[in-house]
């Protein structure tokens, strides 16, 4: 049953230059960061003009363990957010509009957006499927000062997908990456270069990079709640606790970040990878998200016409230690399923006795583009398999198409149960 709609996010931008000498036309360096707008859940409202308004939650299976990918803006208030276990989400709004990630559709947009963007500015790192930085240093002449150019992009993606971005505009890409999320949904925030630190210093510590839940409890313990107390701290006994670690802590908090973008050209390598809700030793759970990893990174290998001869799975256990194993191959793969028993390989070892995973990952890199098809002789069988799911999902959806690994015990539209 459905509630009461709930008024809809504004479209209208909001602008929040922080103070009035927002644009310092001699700053060196202008970044734009761009953040869909709960992005798998507003491209179905906008498909389904009765989802509109409502509570929408994307995301796995409540029966199979599965995680929300995103939960609309209606959803937000019942505490739904993304990385919840769907069971979670369906207990605390179970009026909400329950639907599987259609992971084909939402890279369309994505690569949409993506060309609108580059419009803008050939210099696009995109860091997601919703996600992008652009560095706009000397386009004032052509699209007006940054904060300017900034609302434009915001409109034309509002007009040419009818849907919601925010964005942050600052002297670096780290700055603007914390602006866009602050005024989230359809924000715009400059952040004034001459007072940085102004910006940053009442935020919590855990919005600058590479702060995750341990880091964050060290620098709790030590009264480092906000970036502003974090960077009065002195840098040498942040660099003697966490080394260099430390040291990069201590810039980013007073807002000093000179790292480059990463631009198409350069990508060397093309990965997903999974969160579990909780941890987990499933090994039925681990295998399944081995083989969706492993279908999607085939599938956008195959939309980009890449392929790598380098398979990576990275894997974080319960107590967040981190590990990547690689296999080389000796030709360039592609296919879903190659990837997959690769991936498969090098996991085995560390299965073992109740080890609990948080993180699941798989990446292909080492890129060449495909070549011959007699260079694939050996592993060609599966390519005709891939190329008609791939215009199956493309036509249908994801949801139409899935190997039978993947078939959860019941299907989406509340059918029979499928079997293996
Ligand atoms: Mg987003």
């Amino acid at each position: 049953m459905l509630t009461a709609p709930v008024p809809v996010p504004t479209t209208a931008p909001v602008i929040d230059c922080g103070s009035p000498l927002c644009y310092n036309a001699a700053v060196s360096r202008w970044i734009i960061h761009l953040d869909m707008d709960a992005f798998f859940a507003a491209i179905e409202q906008r498909d389904h003009p009765e989802y509109r308004g409502h509570p929408v939650v994307v995301g796995g299976e409540a029966d199979r363990r599965g995680v929300v990918a995103t939960a609309s803006y209606e959803a937000r208030p019942y505490g739904v957010h993304s990385a919840m276990p769907t069971a979670e989400a369906r207990r605390r709004c179970p009026h909400a509009i329950f639907l599987l990630p259609d992971h084909h559709k939402y890279s369309q947009v994505s690569r949409q957006i993506m060309g609108i963007l580059h419009t803008f500015t050939p210099l696009v790192e995109q860091v997601s499927v919703d996600e992008a930085f652009l560095d706009i240093t000397g386009c004032e002449r052509l699209f007006g000062p940054p904060p300017e150019m900034a609302r434009r992009i915001q409109e034309r993606v509002l007009q040419e997908t009818q849907l919601t971005c925010s964005l942050g505009v600052a002297p670096n890409r780290f700055l603007a990456k914390v602006a866009s999320d602050l005024r989230k949904p359809a924000g715009l925030v400059v952040v004034d270069p001459n007072s940085v630190e102004d910006f940053l210093r009442d935020l919590p510590i855990e919005k600058l990079w590479g702060v995750g839940e341990v880091t964050a409890g060290a620098l709790r313990r030590l009264g480092l709640t906000t970036v502003g107390r974090l960077a009065a701290y002195p840098r040498e006994i942040l660099e003697e606790r966490f080394g260099e670690h430390g040291r990069h802590l201590h810039a980013l908090a007073h807002g000093q970040d000179d790292s480059e973008l990463t631009l198409g050209a350069q990508r060397k390598s093309l990965s997903a990878e999974t969160t579990f809700a909780r941890d987990t030793s499933d090994p039925e759970l681990l295998d399944a998200t081995l083989l969706d990893l492993s279908e999607r990174v085939g599938q956008r290998l195959r939309e980009q016409a890449l392929a790598g001869s380098t398979i990576v799975l990275k894997l974080r256990f319960a107590d967040f230690r981190t590990l990547t194993r690689r296999e080389t191959r000796s030709e360039p793969t592609s296919e879903d399923l190659v990837i997959y028993h690769t991936a498969h390989r090098l996991l085995q070892p560390h299965l073992g006795a109740g080890r609990q995973f948080r993180l699941l990952g798989v990446g292909v890199s080492n890129f060449t583009a495909p070549g011959q098809p007699t260079l694939f002789a050996a592993s060609h069988r599966q390519r005709p398999v891939d190329a008609a799911l791939d215009q199956i999902r493309a036509k249908h959806g994801d949801a139409a198409l899935r190997r039978a690994r993947l078939v959860r015990k019941t299907a989406p539209d509340g059918k029979e149960p499928e079997t293996d």
